[in-house]
């Protein structure tokens, strides 16, 4: 019901108003940064859209170099991303302007990481990215309150501090248990500023603009109350995951005035709650048009059609980022959530080579599902995604 309702509406919309628009190129805004917010008690002035590295690779300097000619001053990576690769390629692009430019990268801390081992992840990030001190270090993909609760963590931070390796930290999250670890980690004032995957399909007032009389609700209803706790502490928040899945492609033929892209920007953007956005640039073009949605924060009825399009036309094979309702559904421990974000890394990124190194990193993941009927997790997800029917496909193309 809840499908066939969203599918309706936006059939709908489709046949009126959308389907015979075509890219309009000169009409897409285009430019440099016209916008710099200040990341909440850091006090750090970053460019509100800004970037993200996760699939930053060896010898791709000039995407850095590309986004800071068009003022981009916030450069997101993680040691773990692409194998390192990517805060090398940040480290060099950036030699000779640190004091130009905020760096954030990210380290994973379990529930008992020593605080050595924290701090030789940091060097070895310094090193890679040829600078004394990161601005901002993230403990990454927080998805547990055990790793929050590690005091080595606090330990590492003073000393890391002391010696002006770190001025700022920070947890990201995208996982199951987001709002549990960031209602502790705020409740606690723990961090100077998050990350979290935030998009439009995760705001309740997206899905109230449809119509308040069917169950078409977000997941997650209580993100935004987080953000807004987060900022009553004055902590930085950006968002990142804005997409939904970015599938790019399949919007060129419903633009006009904007792209899906910059529409789903301009969303995260315009609540009071969001600092700033990340997003990985991954080509000239792609930086030219995510940067081109920079400055304005009004979303238009245009932007909200676009996004509307995207949820009709996305809904019954997207995962929702941070949900795990279906967990527990597999007896053989499949973690469904993951294996479909790689999957999706795969698809709607079109990055398989990305895609396989983060499906590498989940172990056995989805094999078991190569010899299961799918009975058990037939009727787990709550959107009414065939995970059986997903899974095992994922495991074929990327295991
Ligand atoms: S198909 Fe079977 S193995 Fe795969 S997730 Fe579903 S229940 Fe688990
Ligand atoms: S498969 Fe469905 S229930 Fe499971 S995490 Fe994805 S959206 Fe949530």
């Amino acid at each position: 019901m809840r499908l066939g309702a969203m599918a309706g509406l936006a059939t709908g919309l489709q046949s009126k108003n959308v389907v015979s628009a075509s890219l309009n190129e000169t009409s897409v805004p285009r430019g440099g940064v016209k916008k710099y917010v200040t990341l909440g008690r850091t006090g750090l002035q970053i460019s509100d859209i800004s970037f993200g590295s996760s699939r930053l690779r060896d010898g791709e300097e000039r995407l850095v170099h590309h986004a800071l000619d068009l003022g981009v001053n916030y450069f997101d990576t993680a040691e773990s991303y692409t194998g390192g690769s990517s805060e090398a390629v940040i480290g060099n692009a950036l030699k000779g302007l640190r004091d130009k430019v905020v760096i954030a990268t990210k380290t994973s801390v379990s529930s008992s990481t020593r605080k050595e081992a924290i701090m030789l992840s940091l060097e070895e990030s310094l090193q890679r990215l040829r600078t004394d001190y990161v601005d901002v270090f993230f403990n990454h993909a927080v998805n547990s309150l055990g790793r929050l609760k590690n005091p080595e963590w606090f330990e590492f931070v003073e000393k890391a501090r002391q010696q002006g390796k770190i001025r700022y930290t920070g947890m990201s999250g995208h996982a199951g248990r987001l709002i549990e670890c960031l209602d502790y980690a705020i409740d606690q004032d723990m961090f100077d500023a998050i990350l979290v995957a935030y998009n439009f399909g995760q705001d309740p007032e997206f899905y109230e603009k449809f119509t308040r009389s069917f169950d078409l609700v977000a997941k997650q209803p209580d993100l935004p109350r987080v953000l807004a706790k987060a900022k009553q502490k004055d902590m930085g928040v950006v968002a990142m995951k804005v997409l939904r899945g970015a599938r790019l492609n399949d919007m060129r033929p419903f633009e006009q005035n904007a792209t899906f892209a910059q529409a789903a920007l301009r969303w995260v953007l315009s609540s009071r709650n969001v600092d700033a956005a990340i997003i990985s640039m991954t080509s000239g073009d792609a930086i030219d048009e995510y940067v081109g949605g920079s400055g304005d924060q009004q979303v238009s009825q245009q932007d909200f059609e676009l996004l509307q399009q995207y949820a009709w036309m996305t809904d019954s094979s997207y995962c929702r980022h941070a949900c795990n309702d279906c967990e527990g559904s597999c007896p053989y421990g499949v973690p469904v959530s993951d294996v479909l974000r790689t999957r999706m890394y795969a698809i709607d990124y079109a990055d398989l080579e990305f895609a396989r190194s983060e499906y590498q990193q989940l172990g056995a993941a989805a094999t078991p599902c190569l010899s299961c009927d799918g009975q058990p997790c037939k009727d787990a997800c709550t959107y009414e995604l065939p995970i059986a029917k997903l899974c095992g496909p994922t495991h074929i193309m990327l295991g």
